[in-house]
């Protein structure tokens, strides 16, 4: 074989070798293209020198336009993107490549789309080439259409809005009607306190009996209007603190003598973590569970309470025991709800408020509230305070 015909073999060769290639790379820019389109995230890569920044199909499209109705450089998504929301791009970029790539180059922003609507994007992007000088040479980075996600977001604040407002105005009715009502209830209550004085001899017993009747009826509503007041309170005008919940147990107790001498009750108190709450409204959640516990015993029985705490790392968890006259497992949620009795009050003093106010005070302290009971044995009542 003569010399010509070595060079001309090899050059064939390298010929066929290099279309192999360039057949391959054509088929990997396609492969990436497709999973680009295909993950319908807009692709940007920006040759920082040259002021080249190629924009993907998908990138283009994002906003309303075809390949070739914009050009492949910076400017062109510059005079898209909402004003104010430029300066967050730049103030995001700068500080990647102050920190030398460690912070991320990402952020949310604003962009006119063809049509007029808003677009919102969520960029993330990187340095994938730097200069020696430090100074980024290569770019790239990826657009992801969240204009859903912030339209649920802006929806869902709306709402949230709302309910703040109608729950403040709520509030407000409850907390002014009660207080209306207590007036007309002070002066039925010492008009008949004047009727029994004065006319308590000519009265027979069939009036003292409905006078009777008309006294332990003010008495009941003054209790249910002093309920609802301080149901509306829950959570006012308070300041935060550290609160010790043993103090807090001795200071229920000291309220509570009078119940507690007269049943004899036993008391079983562990050591009880500080929180940080509202010290009033959390005084008034143990003195509500605490209280029934007493309250809901069979005459019989001496009350027998056990109260304890155990830490759950991002809450603390509380427990009250008795051994008074259970819960039907049907009315373990009903029972929070406002006015919900599962007695008369004939069997058992009470308005039906405490646990929706327990209910309310826990939920503030970003908790939950619950129990577990066995009809004849006795119930337990959790509740967590988050730390
Ligand atoms: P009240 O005590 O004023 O009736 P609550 O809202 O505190 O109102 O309680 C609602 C109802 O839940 C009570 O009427 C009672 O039927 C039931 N309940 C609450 N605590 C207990 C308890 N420790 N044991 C049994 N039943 C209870």
């Amino acid at each position: 074989m003569t010399q010509e015909q070595i060079k001309s073999i090899d050059t064939k060769s390298l010929v066929k070798e290099n279309s192999i290639l360039r057949r391959r790379l054509k088929d990997q820019e396609s492969m990436f293209q497709r999973i680009i389109e295909g993950t319908l995230l807009g692709y940007w890569d920006w040759r920082v020198k040259e002021n080249y920044q190629y924009l993907s199909p998908t990138f283009k499209n994002m906003f309303g336009y075809a390949d070739d109705e914009m050009e492949n450089n910076p400017e062109s998504w510059q005079k898209i993107i909402f004003e104010e929301d430029l300066p967050l791009v730049f103030d995001a970029f700068e500080k990647h490549i102050k920190s030398k790539g460690h912070i991320p180059f990402t952020y949310e922003s604003r962009y006119h789309h063809k049509d007029g609507r808003t677009v919102w994007v969520s960029c993330r992007g990187k340095v994938i080439e730097w200069a020696d000088d430090g100074s980024p040479v290569r770019v790239v980075g990826c657009h992801a259409d969240i204009t859903p996600f912030k339209i649920a977001e802006e929806k869902q604040l709306e709402y949230v809005k709302l309910l703040e407002s109608k729950n403040r105005d709520l509030k407000e009715f409850t907390y002014i009607v009660s207080h209306d009502l207590k007036e007309p209830l002070n002066t039925i209550s010492n008009f008949s306190n004047l009727v029994k004085e004065i006319y308590q001899e000519i009265l027979d017993e069939k009036g003292q009996k409905f006078l009777g009747y008309i006294s332990d009826s003010t008495v009941r509503m003054g209790s249910l209007i002093d309920s609802l007041l301080q149901f509306s309170n829950v959570g006012h005008k308070e300041i935060e603190s550290t609160v010790d919940c043993n103090t807090i147990i001795d200071n229920v107790k000291a309220d509570l003598t009078l119940q507690i001498s007269e049943t004899n009750a036993k008391f079983t108190v562990a050591k009880l973590p500080n929180i940080q709450g509202f010290k009033n409204d959390i005084r008034q959640l143990f003195q509500n569970l605490i209280s029934n516990a007493l309250k809901f015993v069979p005459n019989s029985t001496i009350p027998n309470i056990i109260i304890q705490a155990s830490d759950e790392v991002d809450f603390f968890k509380f427990s009250i025991s008795d051994n008074g006259i259970g819960i039907d497992e049907q009315h373990y949620d009903r029972i929070f709800s406002i006015f919900q009795r599962l007695h008369s009050k004939a069997d058992y003093e009470g308005t039906g408020i405490g646990l929706a106010n327990c209910k309310k005070v826990v939920e503030n302290h970003g908790g939950k509230i619950w129990v577990e009971s066995k009809i004849g044995k006795g119930s337990t009542f959790y509740f967590t305070i988050k730390k």
